[in-house]
């Protein structure tokens, strides 16, 4: 298909057995049908050491100029991968360098395909969890702490006061602490974006934290989430029918699990990177989350959820066969491909992702689907399928759909 694509997907090739099917993705579901346009970066894990992170820095730019990217999974090193890789350099998480430079919202939707009945079966809808990814234990600050050491915080205002709060007298044991913070224009800009994507889902929004706990911190969440809601959202959420729900965070995920799923639940940092594993799970299999980080001023990278995937790479370099499922980076293209083509008005380019999400459903439809959704299945016709043989299947059902 000649796309007339004129301004490039910024690409970011990852690790391990991501990277194989990365490839493999594109060798047989991108390449024979669009007349792509990319900008390489590669952010593997020996580059990344090579070049001293600056590829990272460079891949996020790239991104930030042309506005849309799409990511394979990276290592994020830990002393054993250190030495496995024998990496020089102190090779931090590119997702890490990627994600401050954007400031953004991690958005996860679960990819519902029919023929998968979810683990919690009244999960009829996709939840979409709008992570903030700004702040709290993402940008804490900590120190160990020795017997008989005292740990104070201090404020040093603006007009000169200054304001210190005692935190722990550690006279019994030594032990840790931790500072965190965050600000009232990001969880603002946060708000707006969750309240924004509801109206456009037109589904209820949710909101949980532990306000009875954290009476200074959480509470400033919620302050701000009424003010957006109240001075912006109001008449919109009752023209569309949905309702903004802010409640305890224990609560929501009792009620989520109840629930028949279709919301968007906007999270904490850290509970949307806890609770985005348990939806997916719940919906099936971590391979079938898309994800994509959204900046305030309209960048996205489209991404999969899950890492890359690691055992099952030691498996395949040993020469046996796997069954790894490609459908979270298959999205990951398909989401970078349609935004694409909606910003620049190549509608071809759209048309192209749909049929490539449509040849993914009709594949597991007909009963050929990886082992993690093999496992999962009640279909009667299905077979297990390897990684490469369960992308081969895709590309020859998306022919079909191109020759139509
Ligand atoms: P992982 O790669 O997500 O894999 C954990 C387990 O989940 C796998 O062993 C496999 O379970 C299952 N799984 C994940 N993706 C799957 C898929 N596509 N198909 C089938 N099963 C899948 O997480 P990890 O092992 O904790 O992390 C490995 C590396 O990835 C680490 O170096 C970590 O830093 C990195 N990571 C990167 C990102 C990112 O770049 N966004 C995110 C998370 C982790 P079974 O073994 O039971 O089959
Ligand atoms: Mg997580």
């Amino acid at each position: 298909m000649q796309t007339q694509m004129k301004i490039p997907i910024i690409e970011m090739d990852g690790d391990e057995m991501t990277r194989i099917l990365w490839d493999s993705v594109k060798e047989k579901l991108i390449l024979p049908f669009v007349d792509l346009k990319t900008e390489y970066f590669d952010l593997g894990v020996q580059e990344r050491d090579r070049t001293n992170n600056e590829v990272s820095v460079r891949a996020a730019e790239a991104l930030m100029e042309h506005g849309v990217g799409v990511k394979c999974p990276t290592i994020t090193p830990t002393p054993e991968r250190v030495k496995e890789y024998g990496l020089a350099n102190d090779v931090v998480s590119p997702n890490r360098i990627v994600r401050s430079k954007m400031g953004g919202m991690l958005f996860r939707m679960p990819i519902c395909i029919p023929a998968i009945d979810p683990l919690v079966p009244n999960w009829k809808s996709p939840i979409t969890i709008v992570r903030y990814v700004y702040g709290d234990v993402y940008r804490g600050v900590e120190m160990l702490a020795d017997k008989g050491d005292v740990c104070e915080i201090v404020l040093r205002k603006a007009n000169g006061d200054v304001l210190s709060k005692n935190v722990h007298e550690f006279c019994e044991t030594g032990g840790m602490v931790q500072a965190v913070h965050n600000t009232d224009a990001g969880i603002e800009a946060f708000a707006r974006c969750a309240m924004g994507f509801a109206v456009e889902m037109k589904q209820d929004l949710w909101f949980g934290a532990k306000d009875t706990v954290s009476k200074v911190y959480d509470r400033r969440f919620f302050e701000i989430f009424d003010e957006v809601y109240h001075s912006e959202f109001v008449v919109r959420f009752e023209s569309e029918g949905i309702a903004y729900h802010r409640m305890l965070i224990d609560d929501a995920v009792s009620r989520a699990l109840r629930s028949g799923g279709g919301f968007v639940w906007a999270c904490k940092s850290y509970d949307g990177d806890v609770f985005s594993d348990m939806v997916a799970t719940g919906f099936g299999s971590i391979a079938m989350m898309s994800s994509s980080v959204v900046s305030p001023s309209g960048q996205v990278l489209y991404e999969a959820a899950h890492g890359t995937v690691q055992q099952h790479y030691y498996r395949h370099m040993r020469g046996e066969s796997v069954s790894t499922n490609p459908i979270g980076l298959i999205y990951a293209w398909s989401g970078a491909l349609r935004k694409r083509g909606q910003l620049d008005g190549l509608g071809g380019l759209c048309g192209f992702a749909d049929a490539l999400e449509r040849a993914v459903a009709e594949t597991v439809e007909d009963g050929v689907m990886t082992a993690d959704l093999f496992q999962r299945s009640v279909s009667e016709n299905k077979r297990e399928a390897s990684s490469f043989d369960f992308i081969l299947e895709v590309a020859e059902r998306l022919a079909r759909r191109a020759i139509l």
